[in-house]
């Protein structure tokens, strides 16, 4: 098999674990690898072997390479790109996917000019076109329209894979392969800038896009005030919190909690929606959650349209009491 039929996956982690977004890369690139008889290649740039390495096997993997180095611990685009543009002249992969995380568009974006090769971001479809072609899809006009795009040339084709929408089938364990560890040399002129520090925001430490449980607000919540109803919430469940678009744009919330065609996709086991009325642009970034649970005071909102369960009634009202209510049968069970 030839370097160019190779799908390359750049795995993301943070604090030494893989980041789900990357399971779900390696799940497309199996998809594209296959329908080209290619292999697809995941690389951990990281300061030791990751617990769970394996599991990229199991998601779809034929070869993991661990680049090890100790200033690999935390993410520098200048670290990152003075190691993979090296290994990708040198190999020249089909494609390179990337999740389109913030530091994976950051680094899609830098890979794609240092090597002077076609890029495409925020990708939710991906396929092989004729000769060396991919051709994708992504969202542009914050959704409005689906844009199809085709990478011609040779490659290496440089995609980043939105969140939540290569999902699969889920692991199958018996899938397994080779771990190629590398210790990557690299001496401290090497670097131009150290990163010495990584500040999170506090108690915002779960990201929408990978929580089980997401717990919104929408204007409903009457003020950012009242957050503290659905952090309290998600605190108990284990979940994160987010919010629709004018919640943010009002400031009562940041950025990255926003769900929808302009925010977050999010597909999580359980998305318990707020004084959110359920909006069509709402609904694109949230329909596909596996159980929807709405509170909203009219019983003719559109979110009702979509959910498993609704409770109609003042979300001020019902949250404090889900809370007390999940306080109590989680810890009876965690008594037992
Ligand atoms: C191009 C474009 C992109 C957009 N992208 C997004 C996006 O990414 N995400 C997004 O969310 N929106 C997006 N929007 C905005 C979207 O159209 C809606 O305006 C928005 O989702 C409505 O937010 P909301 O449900 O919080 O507010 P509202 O529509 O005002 O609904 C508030 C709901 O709260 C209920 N309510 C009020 N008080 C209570 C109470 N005490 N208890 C229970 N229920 C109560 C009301 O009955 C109502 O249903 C976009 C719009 C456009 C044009």
């Amino acid at each position: 098999m030839s370097d160019s039929q190779r799908v390359w996956v750049i795995v993301e982690m943070s604090d030494g674990v893989i980041k789900p977004v990357s399971f779900e890369a390696i799940h497309a690139a199996r998809l594209l690898a296959d329908s080209i008889q290619g292999s697809v290649e995941a690389l951990c740039l990281s300061h030791e072997k990751p617990d769970q390495t394996n599991d990229l096997f199991h998601y779809g993997a034929d070869q993991i390479s661990v680049l090890k180095n100790s200033v690999f611990a935390k993410f520098s685009l200048e670290l990152w790109l003075h190691t993979l543009v090296p290994q990708i002249n040198e190999h020249k992969p089909y494609a390179v996917f990337l999740p389109a995380t913030t530091h994976g568009k950051e680094l899609a974006a830098s890979l794609s000019a240092r090597l002077n090769v076609g890029l495409a971001t925020d990708c939710v479809v991906i396929e092989a076109g004729a000769q060396d072609e991919v051709i994708v899809h992504r969202p542009v006009y914050a959704g409005k329209a689906i844009s199809h795009l085709t990478l011609q040339g040779s490659g290496p084709h440089i995609l980043s894979l939105r969140a939540n929408v290569f999902r699969g089938p889920g692991p199958d364990l018996s899938l397994n392969g080779d771990v190629v560890e590398l210790d990557v040399p690299f001496s401290g002129g090497d670097l131009l800038l150290k990163i010495r520090e990584v500040v999170k925001e506090a108690g915002k430490n779960l990201d929408i896009t990978e929580a089980r449980i997401v717990i919104s607000g929408g204007l409903g919540m009457q003020g950012p005030e009242n957050f503290q109803l659905l952090e309290d919430l998600a605190q108990v469940l284990g979940g994160a919190v987010g919010a629709s678009r004018p919640v943010v744009d009002n400031g009562w919330r940041s950025y990255s909690n926003q769900v929808g065609q302009t925010g977050r996709t999010v597909q999580p086991d359980l998305y318990i929606a707020c004084g959110i009325s359920g909006a069509v642009q709402h609904l694109a970034g949230m329909s596909s959650s596996k159980c929807i649970v709405a509170i909203n005071k009219d019983a003719s909102a559109p979110i009702f349209s979509v959910a498993d369960y609704g409770i109609v009634g003042d979300t001020l009202e019902i949250l404090p009491l889900l809370t007390s209510e999940f306080k109590q049968v989680l810890g009876t069970k965690s008594d037992r």
